[in-house]
């Protein structure tokens, strides 16, 4: 705070402080062309951009602000040069920890709704910078696999913002140190970025003989080289249309490709075994991606990273990622979230994410059976209780509004509570009835929250009101199941009764199985336990009844000690 108030009184000479509002302008669009230069380091962009004045008064300055290893250049409005100012402006949606923020003064206000074109131009360099993640104390070693981007000899990647400012963007300063901070900045700038149309020209010039490069991004294109005179210029159109949720990314490097059917597959030469069990594991998944999700609409990509320990990153329905160490499970894993992106899309993180992560719950299940898929969702529940933890400490009605899973930018919550939502669902209503309304939803219509709710109804004529107030439209934090009491009384013809009692001590309802673990065998029954309440079961027991286990792992709970119940010897013994 003291650092953006010494800024305020710096950039108060020119501009009060108070007057600018970094995110009154939208970007609708881009036209940008990008030229990277790997033997210098360097990335030079020049273009145009569209900005739309979204807030409601008229606005006299713009921000415009790249990484802070790139230099302004030029700004101008209809071929004439603007005032504008520099400054170093911190925030964390950089990997360098700042930005070049230029502040422009327009030769006029610009209403609400009003439009702006700016002709743009800046160049600088781009190396590895682990700057942010260094000031909040991460590991040398662990902040190089995490902030992996850079642009270098042998191997370039960007991703945008949240990562590198590569293109122009305009936000409130963000803190990796402050919570969800740097979440919610990059949320908010997605979400008014989301219908911006943004068209890159990528290109990169050579002299050498070499085999060409491979220079791609994660948007709609195609790849050409074009021979002029001795040097080989090597050219990508790249086009977002529009920008929805993605972060634009750039990658170029030495790759061989795979290609085959379902998948392509860039890898770097020594690493050919890995790349075809890779493809391999996205041709044994597809089956149960169909079967749920549908046919893939496109074929996935998958791109090699440099850093074999690097931190994967995934773009819709590409994947960048180190191959070569990885074993068939995690390769299995990670091909069938790919695909289920490619055969299914919506608006909604919680859907769009949730199911890709689910669809690996699945396949886990297909392998290995219902315990390894537990087991793996299992591995989730620790950061969804944590995150739920953290929130619990401030709540209040607005934000289990905020955090509910249709409105959070949390990833605990959008991808690993989301994951088990689809689960406890399938769980409810059955394979058929869950895989029908998925093959019925359409995300042009995805306009009302309730509109999943319905058509999972509309299979299997059951209220799921309740389910959805709890785990999607509200964020109550989650259930704490506990055996209350289990009474068993012997039966004349042999065997016996139980009845459990199972008290929910949590905010949120869900229908959970109880299992009666016998001298042999065990049966196990689901039961509705709502919020704050208690539900009982009678379970036959052929055998004398040992244990009682509430919830197997398919629901995530706050705590999990007080699941396991002995049960007494039964009363009235004959
Ligand atoms: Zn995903």
């Amino acid at each position: 705070m003291k650092l953006l108030r010494v800024l305020c009184v710096l950039c108060g000479l020119i501009v009060p402080c108070a007057a600018l509002d970094r995110e009154a302008f939208t970007f609708t669009n881009y036209d940008l062309n990008v030229r990277v230069e790997p033997e210098q380091q360097r990335l030079g962009v020049r273009g145009k951009i569209t900005l739309r004045n979204d807030s409601t008064t008229p606005q006299k300055n713009v921000a415009l602000q790249i990484s802070s290893s790139l230099d302004w250049r030029s700004i101008q409005i209809g071929g004439t040069a603007v005032d504008f100012v520099t400054h170093e402006y911190t925030s964390d949606i950089d990997h360098t920890g700042s930005l070049s923020e230029a502040i422009v003064t327009l030769p006029r206000e610009v209403p609400p709704k009003g439009t702006i074109d700016l002709d743009v131009g800046y160049e600088g360099v781009i190396p590895l910078d682990v700057t942010r993640l260094r000031r909040i104390g991460v590991a040398e070693e662990k902040a190089r696999h995490t902030d992996w981007d850079q642009i270098s000899k042998s191997f370039t990647a960007l991703r945008g913002i949240g990562y590198v400012v590569w293109y122009p963007v305009a936000t409130e300063s963000a803190d990796l140190s402050e919570g969800n901070s740097v979440f919610e900045t990059v949320g908010r700038w997605k979400a008014r970025e989301a219908q911006a149309e943004m068209k890159i020209n990528l290109s990169n010039s050579r002299s050498t003989s070499d085999d060409p490069p491979i220079l791609l991004c994660n948007g709609k294109g195609n790849r050409l080289i074009q021979t002029v005179s001795m040097a080989q210029v090597l050219m990508t159109d790249c086009s977002f249309s529009p920008l929805g949720e993605m972060v634009p990314a750039i990658v170029m490097a030495q790759y061989s490709a795979l290609n085959r059917p379902l998948i392509t597959i860039d890898y770097v030469a020594q690493h050919k075994s890995g790349a075809e069990s890779y493809a391999l594991a996205a041709e044994l998944t597809a089956p149960v991606v169909t079967e749920w999700f549908g046919t893939p609409r496109q074929k996935v990509e998958t791109i090699e990273l440099a850093d074999p320990e690097a931190v994967p990153f995934e773009s819709d329905a590409m994947l960048l990622t180190p191959l070569g160490n990885a074993n068939s499970t995690v390769y299995e894993l990670n091909a069938v979230h790919q695909l289920t992106h490619a055969a299914f899309f919506s608006p909604r993180p919680w859907i769009y994410e949730g199911l890709a992560h689910f669809a690996q719950a699945l396949e886990r299940e297909q392998q290995d059976g219902r315990r390894a898929a537990l087991d793996f969702m299992g591995r989730h529940r620790t950061a969804i209780a944590g995150a739920e933890k953290v929130l619990a400490a401030s709540h209040t009605q607005n934000e289990a509004a905020d955090e509910s899973l249709i409105n959070t930018n949390t990833e605990e919550f959008y991808r690993s509570k989301a994951m088990y939502v689809w689960w406890m669902l399938r769980d409810m209503v059955g394979d058929a009835a869950l895989k029908k309304a998925l093959a019925s939803y359409h995300a042009d219509q995805d306009k009302e929250t309730s509109y999943l709710q319905h058509l999972i109804e509309a299979q299997t004529h059951r209220d799921l009101q309740w389910f959805f107030d709890d785990w999607v439209y509200r964020d109550r934090g989650l259930p704490d199941f506990r055996v209350g009491s289990a009474y068993s009384r012997a039966k004349v013809d042999g065997g016996s009764i139980v009845t459990i009692t199972i008290e929910n001590l949590g905010d949120a309802g869900a229908e959970v199985p109880v299992t009666l673990r016998m001298e042999r065998g065990e049966v196990t029954k689901r039961l509705e336990v709502h919020a704050k309440s208690k539900a009982a079961v009678r379970i036959e027991a052929s055998s004398t009844p040992l244990e009682i286990v509430v919830n197997d792992g398919s629901m995530p709970e706050s705590d999990l000690s007080n699941n396991n119940f002995k049960v007494p010897p039964p009363d009235g013994t004959k």
